[in-house]
């Protein structure tokens, strides 16, 4: 039997609804709406269209947001003067950086002079050190989506096996953290990892997220696991894929993420809860 879709546009479909009956109540109740400001330095074509997706979500759930755009001759200074200034401004609930930053740009300094109750990317140290503690304050999106999915298919973590590869600051180390969170048995996998397949063969749960298109092959995943892929590559011919090769992975798995339409909706859906749940401890 083939795997099941984990449908992130369905899934995110029944987020945003959520998260607009909420955002209604608020405004209801205090006159305003929840805000998001989106910061883009620089004329990366990708990031263009991420935060122009990333405004349009705001407006479809009823929030305010901004958007300004800056060119790459932008100084720190600069930058940094007007995420101080947002962060006094009680009309924005969520301040985003949109990375990569220019080079001349220290990404790590900007990220720490956003207010971490205004960290609505949960890329703060404060914010990357409640996760750790098992206080979560906010989640980075990515993983958090990851979460709900999970949850979605009601597939119990608790005493799972469960192999995360990818490291990253924004997407494994997080995810690690809330899978362990979740009582999963966890195991981090890096490009150093000996003998991959060891560990991948070994997961219950299977979370992706390395930037190596098709690199996990359905014979390196466990009959029966839970499979979700982050990875988005272009290929050559245009065409998105995962880091999953997801042929011949759903002919193993219980269930699985595609790529488009898995954990990419996701990701923008847990940006929105962020900032409403920033403007619901608000107000
Ligand atoms: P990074 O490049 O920051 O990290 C990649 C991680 O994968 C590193 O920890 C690296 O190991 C590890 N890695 C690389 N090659 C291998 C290998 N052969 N075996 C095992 N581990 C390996 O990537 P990100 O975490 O930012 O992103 C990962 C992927 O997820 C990308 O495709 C990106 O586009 C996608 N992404 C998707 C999002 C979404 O919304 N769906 C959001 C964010 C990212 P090491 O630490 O040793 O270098």
């Amino acid at each position: 039997m083939e795997a099941a879709i984990i449908d992130g546009i369905i899934l995110s479909k029944q987020l945003r609804e959520e998260i607009s009956q909420r955002t209604a109540q608020i405004t209801k109740k205090n006159g305003v709406r929840p805000g998001l400001a989106v910061i883009i330095v620089g004329e990366d074509p990708a990031s263009q269209v991420y935060v122009r997706n990333k405004v349009k979500a705001c407006e479809d759930v009823g929030f305010h947001s901004i958007l300004e755009r800056y060119p790459d001759t932008l100084q720190e200074e600069a930058l940094l003067d007007r995420i101080k200034q947002l962060n006094h401004d009680d009309s924005m609930n969520g301040i985003l950086v949109q990375l990569p930053l220019p080079k001349h740009i220290d990404a790590k300094r900007v990220l720490e002079t956003i207010a971490p109750e205004k960290d609505v990317d949960g890329f703060h140290v404060a914010n990357a050190g409640a996760l750790m503690v098992g206080e979560p304050e906010f989640i980075p999106c990515t993983p958090y989506g990851c979460m709900k999915m999970l949850e979605s298919i009601d597939f119990p973590v608790k005493g799972a096996n469960a192999v995360v590869v990818g490291a990253s600051n924004i997407v494994g180390k997080p995810m690690a953290m809330l899978l362990l969170k979740a009582g999963a048995t966890v195991t981090v996998c890096n490009s150093k990892t000996r003998d991959l397949p060891s560990h991948t063969k070994n997961a219950d749960i299977l979370v992706v997220a390395t930037g190596r298109p098709k690199m996990i092959t359905g014979d390196m995943i466990k009959p029966g696991a839970v499979v979700i892929d982050v990875g988005i590559n272009r290929l050559p011919d245009g065409k998105l894929c995962g880091d999953v090769d997801f042929e011949s992975a759903k002919k193993v798995a219980h269930s699985i993420t595609p790529v488009p339409g898995g954990v990419g909706p996701m990701t923008i859906t847990m940006l929105l809860m962020n900032t409403l749940e920033a403007a619901e401890k608000m107000h």
